[in-house]
């Protein structure tokens, strides 16, 4: 899926890894269930645009969010 700068409507790079200092786990979203469901939970990318340097977060697995 292309990611477009919103800035500059440049195409965006996707897939970088995304990595707190100290923690190479990265940032983790996740979503509390009702019911007898687990929690979701998914790793977070960047895309980053390469002509004015925006960078925006995502899930790849973004589906298991709206279930
Ligand atoms: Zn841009």
């Amino acid at each position: 899926m292309k990611r477009i700068c919103n800035q500059c409507q440049t195409e965006m790079i996707n897939d970088c890894k995304v990595n707190v200092e100290y923690d190479l786990s990265g940032i983790t979203i996740s979503q509390k269930r009702k019911g007898l469901f687990k929690n979701v939970s998914a790793k977070t990318k960047a895309a980053v645009c390469p002509n004015c340097g925006n960078v925006a977060f995502y899930i790849d697995d973004y589906q298991i969010f709206n279930k």
